[in-house]
């Protein structure tokens, strides 16, 4: 039997609509994820180049970083952080987001108010 085949037919078409579906509900959950993920990654490292900048601080000055202070601008300030802002991933400025700094005995702990927010 002879077909004329110009063009697909509706089951064809069915067919390829409903792969590229299954595989965006796939990607699209994956792509934020890693999405999220790189921004926590992000945040992270700000956090631990601050925290570098505070000991470097306390071991150069010989005594803690004040914690009543923005502690960016602070160390900004004094030569310590240089280059790029540094601020969270998630600060779109619409919300305040801030590094903070807090002490456990003698132990800086610096944190981000968003992705941290209980430390
Ligand atoms: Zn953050």
């Amino acid at each position: 039997m002879l077909r004329n085949s110009k063009g697909f037919t509706l089951m064809e078409i069915l067919v390829v609509v409903t792969i590229i579906g299954i595989l965006a509900a796939i990607a699209v959950p994956s792509y934020i994820n890693a999405v999220e993920q790189g921004r926590r990654d992000a945040c992270a490292t700000n956090v631990q180049i601050v925290f570098t900048q505070v000991e470097r601080y306390r071991l150069t000055v010989g005594k803690p970083v004040p914690i009543d202070v923005d502690l960016v601008q602070f160390l900004r300030g004094i030569g310590y952080l240089t280059g790029a802002e540094l601020k969270c991933p998630y600060d779109n400025n619409e919300i305040m987001i801030q590094y903070k700094l807090k002490y456990n005995g003698q132990e800086a702990i610096v944190y981000c108010t968003h992705c941290n927010p209980e430390q």
